[in-house]
């Protein structure tokens, strides 16, 4: 939540929010708001969630603290794929499903590469769009600015604050390229990657250790010409998958074939989720996985802050430079550097 760079004009939205509500907001009013199943406010607390602002930060601290005995009662899933193999038009199409049977379905973001160009992608208001109207589903796209760790963590925050506002459904969709799978992974229950027929995997930039956590694979854009290909390729996926080893949670990895667009085989996904909440609820690995999940993020949120206090240590800060240079000279080993700059830290860390 610290490290987030939101941008000026962000920052400032927020605080003309925060006055036009009688100064702050209350921490109980957002609940309040939350509680209610106010998108509104829903939205608004995870802007705050965003802010590098102190007070936007205690005031967010505390509603989620105040959110989080309601919170954890729906099914989190990650969505993931390289970009153009129709995240969003699956999401649209699976989240619509479960919003015509009453199923109220929340859509986060994170993308790395919003860092790199601004942009995001859940940023494009073309994306999603009979979905965004639709009363039973929010979508919310990823902050456009903010290192992964800090985004990631406000993401893990919104799934609280989303599940105490009523949505059963959590999807975090994220690009299928790199780091930001793996922090995904932390923090769903069910992860789905969406491949394409035709495609070799370096195409689909698509890493083993991507595929081996997936508890679905599925490839889209079955339809048309495409359809006999995509369900050669999902049959060829599913020889892989069980080339890996037997998982401890008893999971098999399923794969299939849909077609977003047509929306085929979006049923079939939604089964597999169900199949998978009941085995894991009766064998004990959807809590397991979630007390798993919150250590590492524990662990996680210390390591970061500790690195915080690091470098903003004033001895450490003095004697970096210094310290680097004798290392990239190769007078000393960087453990031997690392060992200098932290006895700097420790003795002065009062
Ligand atoms: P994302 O970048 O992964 O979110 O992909 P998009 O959802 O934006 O889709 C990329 C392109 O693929 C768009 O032109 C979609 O219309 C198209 N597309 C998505 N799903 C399907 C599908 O099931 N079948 C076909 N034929 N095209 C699809």
């Amino acid at each position: 939540m610290g490290d987030l760079n939101i941008d000026k004009a962000k920052e400032k939205a927020i605080s003309a929010f925060l006055k036009s509500q009688k100064g702050v907001l209350s921490a109980n009013e957002i609940v309040e708001g939350i509680f209610a199943g106010s998108t509104k406010v829903l939205g608004q607390a995870i802007t705050l969630l965003e802010s590098t602002n102190p007070q936007h930060i205690e005031i967010a601290t505390d509603v989620v603290n105040k959110c989080l005995p309601k919170s954890g009662k729906s099914i989190r899933i990650g969505i993931t794929g390289v970009p153009g193999v129709g995240k969003s038009t699956f999401i649209e199409s699976f989240g619509s499903y479960l919003t015509d049977q009453g199923i109220k379905t929340a859509v986060l973001a994170i993308d790395p590469s919003s860092n790199v160009n601004k942009g995001s992608i859940l940023g494009d208001k073309t994306r999603m769009e009979n979905l965004s109207k639709n009363p039973l589903a929010f979508i919310r796209p990823s902050p456009s600015s903010g290192a992964l760790g800090g985004v990631a963590n406000a993401t893990r925050e919104s799934i609280l604050l989303c599940e105490s506002a009523g949505f059963e459904v959590i999807i975090v969709e994220t690009v299928g390229v790199g780091q930001s799978e793996y922090l995904v992974k932390e923090m769903v229950d069910f992860f789905l990657l969406l491949m394409l027929s035709g495609a070799g995997d370096e195409i689909q930039g698509i890493k083993r250790g991507i595929m081996e956590m997936a508890d679905a694979l599925f490839v889209n854009k079955a339809d048309g010409t495409n359809e006999l290909f995509s369900q050669k390729a999902a049959q060829s996926y599913k020889n892989v998958l069980h080339l890996f080893t037997a998982r401890e949670d008893n999971w098999i990895p399923e794969t299939g074939t849909c077609s977003a667009i047509y929306n085929t085989g979006i049923k079939n996904v939604w089964d597999i989720i169900l199949k998978f909440k009941a085995q894991q609820t009766t064998n004990g690995w959807l809590a397991k996985r979630r007390k798993n999940q919150s250590e590492t993020w524990l662990l996680e949120q210390v390591n970061s802050e500790l690195k915080n206090l690091f470098l903003q240590n004033n001895e450490v800060q003095k004697n970096m430079t210094e310290i680097t240079e004798q290392v990239v000279s190769g007078k000393i080993t960087p453990y031997a550097g690392s060992k200098i700059l932290m006895d700097f830290f420790t003795r002065n860390l009062k």
